[in-house]
C-alpha cells in the first residue's frame, strides 16, 4: 500500500515541534514525512531582540535542523516555499515542486505595517537571523561612524523602536544594556544617545497587568529610555520618522536607526493560496485544520484562534505554536491510521514572562505576578524548556541559557 505522504512548510516552534512528536509516534512504514525550511537552521524566534542588539551572538540563537530530526523517517529539504496550491495538493518551491497528501503550514510571521508610508523601505524589522544581523551592524556602524565626523550628526546616535508591545519592550532592554558598553567601545559620551520607543497605543504592553506595565517602564526609563505613547507613527524616511503632535501638527524625529516592532500578520503564502485568511492567519477549526480542507492543517503564527472568555484572538506566541504543534501530530497519526476522531485544540496558557534585559522581567507565571531577578531566572527557564521540549537534554546543554543569575 502506498504510504501517505505529509509534508511540513516552516521548521520554527509550530513546524518543528510537529515534526518530532511525528517522527515518534509514525513508524517509518507508516508515512513519507518531508519537512521544507528555507535554512539549514531554526532559530529561537523569541530570542531574536537579543542577537539584534548585540547582546547574545547571532549562533547561540540558532541550530541546526540535522540535529533534532530523525534522518531515517524524515526527509528535510533546504528550500523556499514559493506557493501552495490546496486544489492541486502541491507545494511550489523555489527550486521544484512537492506533492502531498497531508500539508502542515507552519511558516510562522511577516511585519505588517499598516500601510504607514516608508517603513518597508526604511525600517528595520526584528524578523530572522539576517534581519537581527543587519540591525546590530547597523547600530555599530552608526556609532563608528559618529567617531569619524568631523560635523557630528547627533541623529546616528538615535534609535527609534516603533511599537512597545511585548517585541519592542524585550528589544529595549536588550538595548538599554548594550548602549554603555557601546560607548565605552567607540568612545562616545552616553548623553548623546536616544532611545525613543513610540507608541500609538494608550499604555505600553496593552494586556499586561498595570503594575508591571509601571515597573517595566519606570526600568527602561532610568537606562535611558524616553517613551512617547499615545503617539502615532505617520512616515517613515531616510533621515527619521514624522509623528502626530496633537490635533492637526506634526513633528519629526531625526534617526539613523528605526526599529518597526509594532506588529505582525501571518505568512503571504496564505494570502496567495486561496485559503480563508485574515492578513495571512487562518481562523482554524478546533482540531487545527484549515476551514474547507480536510488534509491542511495551520499551526503557529499563520493560525488564528479564538480567546472564548473575551472574544478576542489569543496574541500569536510560541508558547501556543508549540502546543499546537503536539496537537497537530497526534491528529496526522490518527489520520494516518484512520482512527476517527480528532483532538481538540485548547491553549493552555502557563503564563507570560517579558524580559528587559539579560537580569530583569516582569511577568505573570501560574498566575503570580513576578519582577526583577526572579522573573528574569523564569524566562531563562522558559527558554531553556522550549529546546528540552524539541531537542531534549542534549539541545538543552548545547544551546540553552544557564548565566541564571
Ligand atoms: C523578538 C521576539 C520576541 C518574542 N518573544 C516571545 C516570548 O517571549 N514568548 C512567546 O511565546 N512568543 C514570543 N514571540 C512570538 C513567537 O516568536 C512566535 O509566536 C513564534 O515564533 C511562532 O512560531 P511559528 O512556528 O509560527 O513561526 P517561527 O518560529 O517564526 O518559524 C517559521 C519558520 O518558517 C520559515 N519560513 C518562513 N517563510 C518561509 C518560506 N517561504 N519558505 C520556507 N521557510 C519559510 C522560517 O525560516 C522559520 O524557520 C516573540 C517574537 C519576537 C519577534
Amino acid at each position: 500500500m502506498r504510504k501517505p505522504k505529509i509534508v511540513i512548510l516552516g521548521a520554527g516552534y509550530g513546524g518543528l515541534m510537529t515534526t518530532v512528536r511525528l517522527q515518534k509516534s509514525l513508524g517509518v512504514n507508516e508515512a513519507d514525512i518531508v519537512l521544507v525550511n528555507k535554512n539549514d537552521y531554526h532559530y529561537e524566534t523569541t530570542w531574536l531582540h537579543e542577537a539584534s542588539a548585540g547582546t547574545l551572538h547571532h549562533d547561540r540563537v540558532r541550530y541546526d535542523i540535522k540535529d533534532v530530526i530523525d534522518r531515517q523517517k524524515v526527509d528535510f529539504v533546504q528550500d523556499t516555499v514559493v506557493e501552495v496550491k490546496p486544489e492541486e495538493k502541491l507545494v511550489v518551491l523555489e527550486n521544484g515542486e512537492l506533492s502531498y497528501d497531508y500539508l502542515v503550514i507552519a511558516l510562522g510571521a511577516e511585519p505588517e505595517t499598516f500601510g504607514i508610508q516608508g517603513l518597508k523601505e526604511y525600517a528595520f524589522t526584528i524578523s530572522n537571523i539576517n534581519a537581527a544581523r543587519q540591525i546590530r551592524e547597523h547600530i555599530e556602524y552608526q556609532f563608528a561612524t559618529y567617531g569619524t565626523e568631523e560635523e557630528k550628526k547627533d541623529e546616528r546616535l538615535t534609535i527609534v523602536v516603533g511599537g512597545a508591545g511585548f517585541t519592542g519592550i524585550e528589544f529595549l532592554g536588550e538595548l538599554a544594556n548594550r548602549i554603555p558598553e557601546l560607548c565605552k567601545e567607540y568612545d562616545i559620551d552616553f548623553h548623546k544617545v536616544k532611545l525613543i520607543c513610540v507608541e500609538a497605543a494608550p499604555t505600553a504592553l496593552p494586556g499586561f497587568d498595570p503594575e508591571l506595565v509601571k515597573y517595566a517602564m519606570s526600568h527602561l526609563e532610568k537606562k535611558g529610555v524616553e517613551f512617547r505613547i499615545g503617539t502615532a507613527i505617520k512616515e517613515c524616511t531616510p533621515d527619521g520618522i514624522i509623528v502626530a503632535k496633537g490635533e492637526n501638527e506634526v513633528e519629526e524625529i531625526k534617526a539613523q536607526t528605526v526599529i518597526w516592532a509594532a506588529g505582525v500578520r501571518g505568512s503571504s503564502i496564505i494570502d496567495k493560496s486561496g485559503i480563508e485568511a485574515m492578513r495571512g492567519r487562518v481562523k482554524v477549526n478546533p482540531d487545527l485544520r484549515a476551514p474547507g480542507y480536510d488534509n491542511i492543517f495551520i499551526v503557529g503564527d499563520c493560525s488564528l484562534i479564538i480567546n472564548e472568555e473575551i472574544n478576542r484572538p489569543y496574541p500569536p506566541t510560541a508558547q501556543i505554536a508549540m502546543q499546537q504543534g503536539e496537537v497537530c501530530a497526534k491528529n496526522l497519526t490518527a489520520l494516518v491510521r484512520d482512527q476517527g476522531k480528532l483532538e481538540e485544540f485548547k491553549p493552555d496558557i502557563k503564563g507570560t514572562v517579558c524580559s528587559l534585559g539579560e537580569d530583569d522581567a516582569i511577568g505573570v507565571v501560574f498566575g503570580k505576578k513576578m519582577v526583577g531577578t526572579k522573573a528574569s531566572i523564569m524566562k531563562k527557564m522558559v527558554d531553556n524548556r522550549a529546546l528540552y521540549m524539541i531537542g531534549g537534554p542534549s539541545l538543552v546543554l548545547k544551546k540553552g541559557k544557564f548565566n541564571l543569575l
